[in-house]
């Protein structure tokens, strides 16, 4: 029995499990997910500090007119230890400098005037003006990161400001990824009669790579048990392993059969969705394996829609599906009642709205359509056809063209 769209992804969804975390350089963190909550170790900032380059005073000294006397100076970098705005008097300071004791406000330098060791301040001054509190960023103890956060570069910050170097954050999937077909050579070599170039293998370690995961590249596997059998075993020492090809009705669409024997246990083959349909799902202890069609647009939109999502489950994301936007479809689409339909779309606003119109030719085998497409509009499995006007959910793949 076929599965639906949704049950098939939920199933991927809820068999794979999150990676054990690893340390990481805190260089190399970006886009991982942190396994661990962060709490402050100390006040954020550490001690009261100027915000501006300017003179540390008494706000009760500032009345318009007056004139204070400078007297020391503290850049950033230095303690203020032995400094202290005395009644009358301003002590310089440079932004991030710790202020002195008796300073209750900062005057930027360019509200003032200097003239002979003085300055008179210009504007009104409230007390508290361009003072950093200790604490006043995160107080000490205080949870500033979640376990599961992705990290990007504020968290980076944040996490280096405290000191760290390294941070736990979930491992990425090892990926195997296997071609299979007697009609496969690779790039560089020479092409015989029937023969075409694995492409996959490039596409998928692309879309593995661009996920966060790390490819690994069995090969090509022949349309043969032994063949097959070899390369899958070296497969499932990955933590995930895709193949792509042989899934389909020919009699040398061997893939299942061979999983099967090497112990993988098939979870659902067939799928209602167009492309796509023989894509397949097994697990051997636990480890996913993904069996997606063999003509490059299925093997690409496959992996976007479940390969996609379980890696990213794997590495700890939260959000691990692609959100859709509703776009106004330009013209009318005809498509099979009983499986969800990936169309390839170009996405285009104009003004406030969106509106898609197909990429090209839908067929499967026209890899250039993807090429044209910066949106995957899904179409819902019951519908026989969709309307010009009516809306449709679509999964960006790339930015909407502005019609300018
Ligand atoms: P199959 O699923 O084995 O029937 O293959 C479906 C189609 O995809 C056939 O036209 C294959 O030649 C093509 N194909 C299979 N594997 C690859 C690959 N690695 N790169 C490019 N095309 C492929
Ligand atoms: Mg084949």
């Amino acid at each position: 029995m076929p599965q639906s769209f949704e049950s098939a992804r939920s199933m991927i969804l809820e068999k794979v499990k999150r990676l054990p975390h690893e340390p990481v350089s805190l260089l190399d963190a970006v886009g991982r997910v942190i396994a661990d909550d962060i709490c402050a170790p100390w006040d954020m900032p550490r001690w009261d500090n100027s915000a501006m380059d300017g003179f540390a005073v008494m706000a009760e000294d500032c009345t318009s007119g007056q004139q204070l006397t400078v007297e020391g100076y503290i850049p950033a970098g230095v303690s203020a230890c032995g400094v202290e705005v005395k009644t009358g008097h301003a002590v310089r300071i440079m932004t991030g400098a710790p202020t002195p004791a008796g300073c209750d406000t900062i005057v930027p330098i360019e509200n003032t005037e200097e003239k002979d060791g003085r300055i008179s301040i210009k504007g009104s001054v409230k007390r508290g003006d361009h003072l950093r509190v200790q604490g006043e960023d995160v107080p000490e103890g205080e949870l500033v990161i979640v376990a599961g956060t992705i990290l990007r570069p504020a968290e980076i910050n944040m996490l280096a400001s405290f000191g760290y170097q390294t941070v736990a954050t979930f491992c990425r999937p090892k990926v195997a990824i296997l071609s299979t077909g007697d009609e496969l050579v690779e790039p560089g070599e020479e092409l015989g009669p029937g023969q075409i170039i694995n492409s996959n293998d490039y596409s998928l370690a692309a879309a593995v790579k661009e996920v966060g995961g790390e490819p690994i590249l069995l090969g090509t596997a022949r349309d043969d048990r032994d063949s097959l059998a070899d390369k899958i075993n070296a497969g499932l020492e990955a933590d995930v392993l895709i193949t792509s090809a042989g899934v389909s009705m020919g009699d040398r669409d061997l893939v299942c059969e061979i999983l099967e024997t090497q112990g993988v246990k098939r979870q659902f083959w067939k799928v209602d969705i167009k492309p796509g349909r023989p894509t397949a799902f097994g697990l051997k202890n636990g480890k996913p394996v993904f069996s997606l069609p063999g003509n490059p647009v299925s093997s690409i939109i496959t992996f976007e829609e479940f390969v996609r999502p379980a890696l990213l489950k794997m590495m700890g994301h939260q959000s691990v599906i692609k959100p859709t936007i509703k776009a106004t479809m330009k013209e009318p689409v005809k498509k099979k009642a009983g499986r969800v339909q990936f169309l390839r779309v170009q996405v285009i606003r104009d003004g406030e709205q969106l509106f898609a119109s197909s990429a090209g030719d839908q067929n499967t085998g026209i890899v250039r359509t993807l090429l044209r497409a910066n949106g995957i509009a899904v179409l819902a499995a019951e519908r026989e056809q969709i309307l010009a006007g009516e809306e449709v959910d679509v999964q960006l793949i790339a930015a909407v063209k502005e019609s300018f």
